[in-house]
């Protein structure tokens, strides 16, 4: 049943992939012993992946943090599939489906030695019936005399095949080459040194002590600097030290000239507090301690969480804090808060300085909580072991798995998992609420989205 792939003959080998997400995952298909460890280990250029010498072991799908070339990946050893399974050709078209509906680009390993087997003929069927490039790799063709081999493989149909020996490292190079054309195009880079100073919004309703902590730090701190060098700041931002560190406070020239009160009405306000939080990076929400929380203050805090930014809540007059209202005031900010435990919470007085130094490593915290990365390896060790102990409930005799995780991104961190289907919502925020016992992201908040395969 060969015949059928040399009606590809001619046609261009691979397309670039629709992008999915900023973190491409690249699978390793093929049957059991055709070199597919090997090649990871050869792709992630350290003896991570375990090799087995025995068909037919089954390993788990892991991922491993790879790059080429300076550009990221994730690759995906999707282990053996049973040849002595019963239902051999189910067993591989459930292996090929999975790796098809949760990668970027699939490398098809075959072993050249051997040639096309009818097993391999059936994974070609699955995978050519999927709209995802597949790169053809004719594996170990340890030298030019092998390479003929290689070549008998068009007749797969899947275009060109790539001559690379994994053991030796030999045509590795040119594969990922290959890899790198067939992944969707790189979000564009920023450079860490064209970065300015931090942005922070110091938002809250009128009255709850904004001009006076800005005057406070303006006072307490060296100065109201005017400029960093090479960067441009708007005239309606001021930059501060705190903390023996330049921010940049967004939109507070209204504040240091007292003038936000005549500003006009609450919904211009809103609109001006929605556009700073927009230009921060890290909101400190400022509430008034000796006063409940308000609805308008949970409007504040929504917007800075809806907008996936950093968050300190500032509970500002602790000043005016008694022992009474200090006991309801926990409960309160239990039931108040509930939504968004993971706000770095302070108790300060702009009036007496109180914990006004709290403030600068508070932001650090929030921020780089922001902008942390976890390893892939390490995400789906804990992963793995949480499913494991915590599986999903069964729902009408069935329950989805999740297969494995990738970040996506930072600021805020992003999270997919890949799933064989929908997750119920109630699991799905056990999962974050677990990644984040586990990992911290302490001021930050997190998004956790599902890919269910199709
Ligand atoms: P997998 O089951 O597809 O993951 O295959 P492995 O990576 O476990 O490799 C199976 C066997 O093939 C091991 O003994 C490897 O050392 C061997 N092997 C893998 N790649 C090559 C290669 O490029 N050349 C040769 N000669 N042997 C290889
Ligand atoms: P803004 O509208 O948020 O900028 O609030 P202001 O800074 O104008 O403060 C409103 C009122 O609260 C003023 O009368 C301040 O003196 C007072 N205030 C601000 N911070 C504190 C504090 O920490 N303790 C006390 N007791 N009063 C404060």
């Amino acid at each position: 049943s060969g015949a059928e792939g040399w009606v590809e003959l001619g046609e261009p080998a691979v397309e670039r992939a629709e992008p999915t997400g900023p973190v491409p995952v690249v699978a390793v298909v093929g049957r059991p012993n055709v070199g597919k460890s090997t090649l990871v280990n050869r792709i992630i250029g350290r003896r991570q992946a375990v090799v087995e010498d025995t068909p037919g072991v089954t390993r788990d799908r892991v991922p491993y943090d790879a790059q080429w070339a300076g550009r990221q990946f994730v690759v995906v050893d999707t282990g053996g599939w049973e040849p002595d399974a019963k239902d051999r050709a189910a067993a591989i078209a459930a292996q090929a489906e999975i790796a098809v509906a949760t990668a970027d680009v699939v490398v098809f390993v075959v072993d050249a030695t051997v040639g096309s087997t009818d097993v391999d003929e059936a994974a070609v069927r699955m995978l050519r019936r999927s709209a995802k490039p597949v790169l053809l790799v004719a594996n170990k063709t340890d030298n030019a005399a092998l390479e003929i081999e290689a070549t008998s493989l068009w007749s797969l149909g899947l275009g060109e095949p790539y001559p690379v020996s994994a053991l030796h490292g030999r045509g590795s190079g040119d594969l990922l080459d290959r890899i790198l054309e067939a992944l969707p195009d790189p979000p564009p880079i920023t450079e860490p040194g064209e970065r300015g100073p931090r942005r922070v919004a110091l938002v809250g309703r009128p009255n709850v002590g904004k001009s006076s902590l800005l005057n406070r730090l303006a006072r307490e701190e060296r100065a109201v600097v005017d400029s960093v060098a090479g960067t441009t700041v708007d005239p309606v931002d001021s930059l501060v030290e705190i903390g023996g560190q330049t921010w940049q406070l967004v939109d507070t020239a209204g504040l240091r000239k007292r003038v936000s009160q005549a500003s006009g009405t609450e919904y211009y306000a809103s609109l001006r507090t929605a556009g700073a939080i927009e230009a921060a990076e890290v909101a400190v929400v400022l509430l008034d301690a000796s006063e409940p929380i308000s609805e308008q203050d949970q409007r504040i805090i929504t917007m800075v969480a809806e907008a996936g930014r950093a968050m300190v809540i500032a509970f500002n007059k602790w000043d005016l804090m008694d022992p009474d209202r200090r006991y309801y005031l926990d409960r309160e900010i239990d039931r108040e808060l509930r939504r968004v435990p993971w706000a770095i919470r302070l108790n300060l007085s702009a009036k007496t300085g109180r914990a006004v130094d709290k403030l600068a490593p508070a932001l650090r915290t929030a921020l780089r909580s922001w902008e942390q990365r976890i390893p892939t390896g390490q995400l789906n060790q804990w992963l793995t072991a949480l499913v494991q102990a915590t599986p999903h409930p069964v729902r009408g005799g069935r329950a989805p798995r999740v297969l494995f995780a990738t970040q996506a991104g930072v600021s805020p961190p992003r999270f997919v998992l890949f799933t064989t289907g929908p997750l119920d919502a109630g699991y799905q925020r056990f999962v974050e609420r677990k990644l984040r016992e586990e990992f911290g992201f302490e001021g930050s908040p997190v998004e956790v989205s599902v890919r269910p395969r199709k």
